[in-house]
């Protein structure tokens, strides 16, 4: 078991274990009546229109994700120091066009796969959870959730520790070493640069606007909308469906006519049965901090699994 696998099963496994062996169906319509006030806003990802912009080098999602946010791309300071006294550190400053997974600069991608002599295109980012792990394990305000549901990294202030990866169940986040307030305080025992992932450009949503990931796709694969309305379509609709189950739902959802058991043995497969950073997994997964137990549990060894991890750095 390597560091990172120690710390994820010391911290997030640990406090999931009540709740590991049920993993539940993501398949399920858990659909409870949502309030149709709620400035809460969706997103469905329909698997069955996508083509993965067949035929162009880089699908209009990802080229219009990446010019939208590239003032927010990270420019790292040269040279990039070490962990000491590692030897190593991410740095994805010197390719930043690759479009194949996500990094610091590519906040979504489109996986492509085989599945039953079918290809299935899958657009990845963060599915902004509800009750992100990512931000309830590590509570130091870094994370933010916004009204309408959009999760966000403050750049200013991580210290790039990447246990938000850790602790999400597709480790969405992405780490550039070389930037942020680390260098600052820090630069060799603490954190290790900033994470990245897609914000579901909050600032258009507060402004009633639609993220350009849905405004490009030419195949209306992409949606955005009231949660009322989109629950309300996913009830109709009797397609397979992958999101998070219980309080923590994730506003993302995808829908297909083909099982994600499938097309997550077919990613799997795909990746020799490994799992690939900045490629995530499709398997059934529920939040670990779905109960309120096991959320204080992960919020009492949170910065002990933070220590931990610091003194297995040097
Ligand atoms: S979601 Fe739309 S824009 Fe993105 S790869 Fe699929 S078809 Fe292209
Ligand atoms: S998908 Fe991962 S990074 Fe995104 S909100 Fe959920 S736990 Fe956080």
């Amino acid at each position: 078991m390597n560091r990172r696998n120690f710390i994820k099963f010391s911290a997030v496994g640990f406090a999931s274990s009540a709740v590991a062996e049920d993993l539940a169906s993501v398949d399920s319509r858990n659909l409870d009546s949502p309030n149709a006030d709620s400035t809460k806003i969706m997103s469905i990802i329909d698997l069955d229109l996508c083509d993965g912009c067949k035929g162009l080098e880089t699908p209009l999602c990802v080229s219009a994700c990446k010019e939208k946010n590239k003032a927010n791309f990270p420019q790292p300071t040269h040279p990039i120091m070490d962990y000491f006294p590692q030897t190593k550190h991410e740095d994805y400053s010197k390719n930043k066009e690759d479009i194949t997974r996500l990094t610091p600069y590519n906040w979504t991608y489109v996986e492509s796969v085989k599945v039953a002599n079918r290809e299935v295109f899958v657009p990845r980012r963060c599915m902004h959870c509800d009750n992100p792990p990512c931000q309830k394990l590590y509570p130091f305000g870094v994370i933010s959730k916004s009204k309408e549901g959009a999760v966000d990294i403050d750049k200013d202030f991580c210290f790039g520790g990447a246990k938000c990866r850790d602790a999400c169940p597709w480790e969405i986040p992405q780490r550039q070493a070389g930037v942020g307030i680390y260098l600052k305080t820090a630069p060799k025992l603490a954190g290790g640069g900033v994470m990245y992932e897609c914000d579901m450009r909050k600032d258009l949503l507060e402004r009633g606007e639609k993220p350009v990931c849905e405004v490009k796709c030419p195949k209306n694969a992409i949606k955005f909308g009231k949660e009322s309305e989109i629950l309300e379509r996913i009830k109709h609709d009797k397609r397979h469906i992958y999101r998070l189950e219980e309080n923590g739902r994730t506003v993302s959802v995808y829908i297909s006519s083909i099982k994600f058991e499938d097309i997550n043995k077919a990613i799997l497969e795909k990746y020799n049965n490994k799992p690939k950073m900045g490629r995530p997994h499709m398997e059934k997964v529920r939040n670990p901090l779905e109960k309120s137990a096991n959320l204080a549990l992960a919020v009492t060894i949170a910065p002990f699994a933070a220590c931990l991890e610091r003194a297995l750095r040097r």
